[in-house]
């Protein structure tokens, strides 16, 4: 399978499973090109939730990485990166970060919006049910143009996250999409497939096919992820997006190796 698959977790999120032998002998299976592992990053002051590695944790992170490239030898080369939370004034932080480690790519994610409410976090359903969907819509696709635009990430992850629990304001919703494709151009950021989504309360891939057909059209570059919590979902699904991609009119992927991206053929 001429894919990669390059938003991966590892236990040290505390929400994830798995032995690094076990997540590589899934993507061998699968016969995947390359494996990236992204897991969620340190945030300052800690502990700053409970569902990421401390800081102390990244040389444990970094053996884990080792671990998985022993136990893929010549088979299938392991990439490095993390997927890092976007936040009020976290652009020091991230370049910090950046500069800990020899990181194949950084992730950017929203998984915040700005009074540190998680939303894509089960503990919120109560609060999702009494939620102006239009008001925090228009919030999380402000704060990820503002994440595009920083040029600080390689990749941008699950674009729309926003829908997870099945959330939508009515009518067309390429006003949201369309300021933050025209960042992804300016910032030649590449986004993702992810299929968890098809595994959510949404049960859509994130981001939703208009998302991806403006993508396309604009020339934004695209690689499919799994974020797999556990090694049986790595890979998940990929046959599915890679008909999507094209059907939204994706011609390649990209790889990208210490922050160089090359096109691999769909
Ligand atoms: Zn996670
Ligand atoms: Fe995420
Ligand atoms: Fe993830
Ligand atoms: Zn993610």
């Amino acid at each position: 399978m001429n894919l990669c698959d390059y938003h991966t977790h590892t236990p040290l999120c505390m929400h994830a499973q798995g032995e690094p032998e076990a997540y590589v002998q899934a993507a061998l299976e699968l016969g995947l090109q390359e494996y990236g592992i992204a897991d969620h990053a340190p945030v300052k002051p800690e502990p700053f939730d409970d569902w990421r590695m401390l800081h102390e944790q990244l040389p444990a992170y970094h053996e884990w990485i080792e671990r998985a490239r022993v136990a893929a030898g010549d088979q299938l080369p392991i990439r490095a990166g993390l997927e890092c939370d976007w936040l009020p004034n976290c652009e020091s932080w991230i370049e910090s970060l950046r500069n800990e480690y020899p990181w194949d790519y950084l992730i950017g994610s929203v998984h915040y919006l700005a009074d540190k409410w998680d939303f894509d976090n089960p503990v919120w359903l109560g609060r999702w049910a009494e939620t102006d969907v239009e008001e925090v819509w228009a919030q999380y696709w402000k704060t990820y143009e503002q994440m595009v635009r920083s040029g600080l990430f390689d990749i941008y992850a699950h674009a729309d996250l926003i829908k997870k629990f099945g959330y939508r304001p009515g009518g067309d919703l390429q006003r949201y999409y369309a300021p933050v494709v025209q960042a992804l151009v300016d910032q030649k950021g590449t986004i993702e497939i992810n299929t968890a989504g098809w595994h959510k309360p949404c049960v859509e891939q994130y981001p939703a096919q208009g998302f991806l057909a403006l993508c396309a059209e604009a020339g934004v570059s695209l690689v499919i992820s799994s974020d797999a919590h556990a090694p049986a979902e790595v890979g998940r699904d990929f046959e599915k997006a890679v008909a999507l991609a094209k059907a939204a009119g994706f011609t390649h992927t990209v790889s990208i190796v210490g922050g160089e991206k090359s096109e691999i053929a769909l």
